[in-house]
């Protein structure tokens, strides 16, 4: 068996799901027992977007509530994982020439605590997030997918959390349970078949992809994660989707694992 960590995107939908019994905290908690044991998580988060590359260099990373209008319980939550200066100073230097912000000050995010919750429910796995530069283009953010590819045969579990399609315009606010709309279908649909056939760097180009595409990517930030898990992908390796679904009809929750 290879000793190359799996790389793992994650849809991390609304963040009440890090409290709440629903399907995908049960089978993000699948995915956490059928993973070899990581030494340390790299977290992108689509809630990390800021106009540089970043990395959590501190300690002891805090629980961010990024977010407004929800139960006094989600503001309660803490996940308490230790982070990783030195899986923080290892990123810096693969990414090499581009500049990587040591930072002290973010920490962690609901994009990465609200699924991490399920997956790591221990909160025993050191985690350290690296921020989207918000300035560069799709093809930065592969590229840095491929330069931190080596982490993999180092035991870290590179993580992406965002979203595939995420239209919050046109998600059913009053029914979560609404039938996907067709572009939305049909993205996903398209992309799953770029990424079967060994063709997921014209993910890259996804604003070449015609409407559907447009309407699933309104703005980049849920979507760019998923670049840096494809982008770490090696020739051949499987592509399986652990997680499956849609929310309020705009929404799609699927997760995708590499190797
Ligand atoms: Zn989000």
């Amino acid at each position: 068996m290879s000793s190359r960590m799996p790389a793992l995107f994650v849809g991390h939908g609304n963040p009440m799901y890090a409290i709440t019994a629903n399907p995908y905290a049960e089978r993000w908690r699948k995915i956490g027992l059928d993973l070899p044991r990581p030494k340390a998580i790299l977290c992108v988060s689509a809630h990390w977007f800021v106009r540089s590359t970043a990395v959590t260099a501190m300690e002891a990373p805090r629980t961010i509530h990024d977010f407004g209008g929800f139960p006094a319980e989600l503001f309660a939550v803490q996940y308490e994982a230790p982070g990783s200066p030195e899986l923080a100073r290892r990123v810096q230097q693969l990414l090499q020439p581009v500049p990587v912000e040591l930072d002290e000050h973010w920490g962690l995010d609901h994009g990465t605590w609200a699924p991490l919750r399920h997956v790591y429910p221990k909160a025993d796995v050191p985690v350290v997030q690296l921020s989207l530069d918000a300035t560069q283009p799709a093809a930065f953010h592969y590229e840095l997918g491929q330069r931190l590819a080596p982490l993999r045969d180092e035991g870290v579990l590179i993580v992406g959390s965002g979203n595939l399609v995420h239209n919050l315009r046109e998600y059913s606010w009053n029914d979560e349970h609404a039938a996907p709309a067709d572009w939305a279908l049909h993205f996903e649909h398209e992309a799953r078949a770029l990424m079967d056939t060994d063709k997921e760097h014209l993910l890259v180009h996804y604003q070449q992809m015609g409407r559907n595409a447009m309407l699933a990517i309104p703005t980049p930030d849920h979507y760019l994660p998923l670049l840096y898990v494809l982008g770490a992908r090696q020739t051949g390796e499987a592509i399986s989707y652990p997680v499956e679904g849609f929310d309020g009809g705009s929404m799609s929750m699927l997760a995708v694992r590499v190797g």
